[in-house]
């Protein structure tokens, strides 16, 4: 069985980007109105989604609305708030559709400068009655102009953390837009986010004293810090913090990373206890690797194989209803309604 952790609604139909474009041309004015896409047009959008999940044996998705277009810094609190609940609709929509093949993942309300504790009404609301099972926190609000947003690790999000712990609900670091000219969306600025929360909560008290019982998943391999230990166990020392191994190891990661090899060295660094099958499917990484002729997002024959039995096991889908557990209980009822 494979639980892929990470994937977004990419393939929502356009009516979606006409509804927020139509959002963007009266932003002085935002409308919190709800949008209805036609069942027949979200079971179309998903087709190729399914037929994809078929070829490469992935049997359930934890879908989330598209990453770069949660807008955030867009407009103002009410902007985002509208655009949210459309885009987590969207996504419930879609799990309808699917009910035996995705479950949902939300974004949230997010706004600079704007406390998190805005955040706890939507994040809840698609917890108790869109049924889903986590969400996406963006680390940069405003995509890196001012209102420059706190550390991951600063009391400032705490009211965040407070509600996902109540909840049961895990939390996935992900990169929105960036409107620094210098850095590439999904090159750069989503690499350097993930980068950047890694370190930050790793020299926190984030995991250890305020909040031990919060899950958070950070894509990408950490924006790779697990191939940068050294330098990481060498801050810690010189900045008198607990082992940056014992640090890191309150993270979770995923496999959207792509490169088997780097994925193992990885997994043998952190532990396989703490890595999540995710390959961001219908995403950056879905072209066809010229050297293997399959594509780049198709990590789990290349990857699963090499694993021992037991790892094999948590990477694809144990640790995944470990971490979200929520995800159980919502495949359960399914199974017996
Ligand atoms: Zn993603």
């Amino acid at each position: 069985m494979i639980i892929d952790v990470h994937g977004h609604y990419t393939t929502a139909p356009a009516a979606l980007d006409a509804y927020r474009g139509r959002m963007l041309a009266r932003l002085n004015k935002p409308a919190r109105a709800r949008l209805a896409l036609p069942a027949e047009a979200v079971a179309a959008s998903l087709e190729r989604y399914v037929a994809q999940m078929d070829a490469r044996g992935i049997d359930l998705v934890l879908l989330s609305p598209r990453a770069s277009g949660m807008g955030h810094e867009i407009g103002g609190e009410a902007v985002s708030r509208a655009w949210t609940e459309v885009c987590n609709d969207a996504v419930a929509a879609a799990v309808a559709a699917f009910p035996d093949r995705f479950v949902g993942v939300c974004q949230l309300p997010q706004s600079p400068g704007v406390s998190p504790a805005g955040c706890v009404e939507e994040l809840r609301r698609c917890v108790d009655e869109l049924g889903f099972v986590g969400f996406l926190v963006n680390p940069d609000v405003s995509g890196g102009l001012p209102p420059l947003t706190p550390s991951l690790g600063d009391q400032w999000w705490d009211p965040l953390w407070e509600t996902a712990v109540e909840l049961r609900v895990p939390g996935m670091i992900h990169a929105s837009a960036t409107r620094h000219p210098a850095f590439h969306l999904n090159g750069s600025h989503y690499i350097a986010q993930h980068y950047a929360a890694t370190v930050e909560i790793c020299g926190s008290d984030l995991l250890t004293s305020r909040f031990p019982e919060l899950a958070l998943i950070v894509p990408h391999g950490g924006g790779g810090v697990p191939t940068n230990m050294n330098r990481h166990r060498a801050l810690h020392i010189t900045e008198r913090r607990e082992p940056f191994d014992d640090a890191v190891r309150r993270l979770y990661f995923d496999t959207a990373v792509y490169d088997p090899d780097t994925l193992l060295t990885m997994i043998d660094t952190v532990g396989a206890d703490r890595f999540l099958f995710g390959s961001e499917m219908f995403g950056t990484a879905n072209v066809v690797d010229p050297r293997t002729g399959t594509a780049f997002d198709d990590i789990a024959p290349a990857l699963l194989p090499r694993l021992p039995a037991a790892a094999a096991d948590a990477v694809s889908h144990a640790n995944a209803l470990r971490v979200f557990p929520r995800l159980a209980a919502a495949l359960a009822a399914r199974s017996t309604s």
